[in-house]
């Protein structure tokens, strides 16, 4: 199949010409590093839901035991299962690498190599939410397959690294985003988010966990902060403040102690003048 029956002819056109400008030119930020895209053909949509569901008829029929998603979700399906790992390895070499090499370059955004991916199933007899956690990703990449649904917003709360994962979310970390079918979201695996109940109708979702194993050898030997995390960047901040700080108190001391330097030589002074004064007075 041409990749055209699958994706939406603005998203192949910007990766294609594959420029900083065409790819920012079909994204929004609602908020720093989560990007959202419209990807995804209705029909592919249909015919994916299609497929997922008629591989799970057939699993129920062979009473084979499916492997489910991850350790959180018990319904959904595993894609590289049914044939589509060598295709999604693909689609996220020559798709999904060229974005996050522009977005995520510090987490090897362009040195993506293997993935795990998946759909999710949440409503009625299914999933009803996500709690909040971490994805084992570089970069995830979250797509909504349908079918008609509301509630399950994805709700975002900052970027944290292994040190810093149950730290406090600001105020400015917190963001909403609601699924639109055929639209996909985009962000660091290491960015805390859940998903909040799907209150009515089915919602189905495709995950690609995309993973660098470049990324991953690099970072055993970094030792300092991680640029990407909101709470490394904080306490960098802090640090600073604190040694701007230190070194005006330092200069303020030094000053001061120069005040005082010069106050007692002055006394000195008056009091050598004034001995001077009352010994030439006696004799
Ligand atoms: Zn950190």
């Amino acid at each position: 199949m041409h990749p055209s029956a699958f994706f939406l002819p603005t998203f192949l056109e910007a990766v294609r010409t594959n420029t900083e400008e065409s790819i920012a030119s079909i994204m929004t930020e609602p908020i720093p590093g989560v990007f959202s895209f419209a990807m995804l053909q209705p029909n592919f949509c249909d015919m994916l839901l299609e497929e997922v569901e008629n591989f799970e008829k057939w699993v129920h029929a062979m009473k084979f035991k499916i492997m489910r998603p991850n350790t959180m979700n018990k319904y959904g399906a595993v894609l590289d299962d049914f044939g589509l790992e060598a295709m999604l390895n693909q689609f996220m070499e020559e798709f999904i690498a060229p974005i996050s090499k522009v977005f995520y370059p510090e987490v090897g955004g362009g040195t993506l190599d293997s993935h795990h991916a998946f759909v999710v199933e949440y409503g009625k007899d299914r999933d009803v939410e996500l709690g909040f956690h971490v994805d084992d990703s570089e970069v995830t990449l979250n797509v909504c397959l349908g079918k008609q649904f509301s509630g399950g917003e994805l709700y975002f709360r900052g970027i944290r690294c292994e040190n810093h994962v149950n730290s406090e979310t600001q105020h400015e970390e917190m963001y909403d985003y609601s699924h639109v079918p055929g639209r996909a979201v985009l962000h660091r695996g290491r960015h805390r988010h859940g998903a909040r109940p799907t209150s009515s109708g089915l919602r189905m979702n495709l995950l690609l966990w995309c993973r660098s194993s470049v990324f991953r050898e690099m970072k055993k030997y970094q030792m300092d902060f991680s640029s990407w995390c909101g709470e490394c960047q904080r306490e960098k901040t802090e640090r600073q403040i604190q040694c701007v700080k230190a070194t005006k108190l330092v200069n303020y001391s030094l000053e001061h102690s120069y005040a005082v330097h010069l106050a007692a030589n002055i006394l000195l002074l008056a009091s050598n003048t004034f001995l001077l004064y009352f010994r030439t007075g006696i004799s």
